[in-house]
């Protein structure tokens, strides 16, 4: 089986688009799985929602998918992103709203446990560090987990010796699952930070056990157009060019 995995949308249509494109020419997929952030930031919210409902239906939340469903408070919120939470709360249908709502926090598939920030914390964790990431392995009971939130595609390997490390993964990027736990982050598609400012996304295939992580090209400066037209603010405009 092959499982596309996406995270942090953050209604970018364009990327998420030109990322299911990828997905394509790569063979397709038999299933979609999707880790949280599926609004916030980005211009288009509500298409974000209906695209992703037509293709994936394992997807837990995130916790700008709650602060635009008015289900936390966005007071932890930088200005700048709580700013665009309330320009993508009022776009929303009651639908949209039902939906993020009643998104889990998180989801078992075989062997990997999905989270949005971690397995322990899975609104407001962000994993960053070893120690962080290491600190949640009580957290799940599963082989695997796979997390995003911090829009960086990194891979934490854990031995049964106690050594743990932390790798960044990069364009064609290849990570087998084997006997080491690992939490796997395939990065962000709607605003990258990483320095890359392409769309990232992977492909997990069960029959060689294999995680390959993509790049995707897309057109940021429509992107930014419809940004700038909505009145977001400038800096999350600017941001996507460079990836950071
Ligand atoms: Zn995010």
């Amino acid at each position: 089986m092959r499982i596309a995995i996406l995270a942090d949308i953050h209604a970018n249509l364009t990327a998420f688009e030109a990322v299911l494109a990828d997905v394509k020419s790569r063979g397709g997929v038999d299933e979609y799985w999707c880790l949280g952030d599926i609004v916030g930031y980005g211009p288009d919210p509500r298409e974000c929602i209906s695209l992703l409902q037509k293709v994936c239906k394992v997807c837990v939340v995130g916790n700008h998918d709650r602060a635009a469903a008015g289900k936390i408070d966005t007071s932890d919120f930088n200005p700048r992103a709580a700013e665009a939470n309330e320009w993508t709360a009022k776009q929303l249908s009651l639908q949209d709203i039902r939906y993020l709502s009643n998104l889990p926090l998180t989801i078992e598939k075989s062997e990997f446990t999905l989270a949005h920030g971690s397995p322990r914390d899975p609104i407001w964790e962000y994993l960053f560090s070893v120690i962080e990431a290491s600190e949640n392995l009580e957290a799940f009971s599963t082989p695997y987990c796979l997390v995003g939130h911090t829009h960086q595609p990194v891979v934490f390997t854990f031995s049964r010796f106690g050594d743990s490390k932390v790798t960044k993964l990069v364009h064609e990027s290849e990570v087998i699952l084997a006997e080491k736990r690992l939490i796997l982050n395939p990065g962000g598609i709607g605003q990258p930070r990483d320095g890359d400012p392409r769309a990232s996304y992977g492909i997990y295939d069960s029959s060689i056990r294999t995680f390959t992580l993509y790049r995707v090209p897309y057109d940021i400066k429509a992107v930014q157009a419809r940004m700038h037209e909505h009145g977001l603010p400038a800096m999350l405009i600017s941001r996507l060019e460079v990836g950071r």
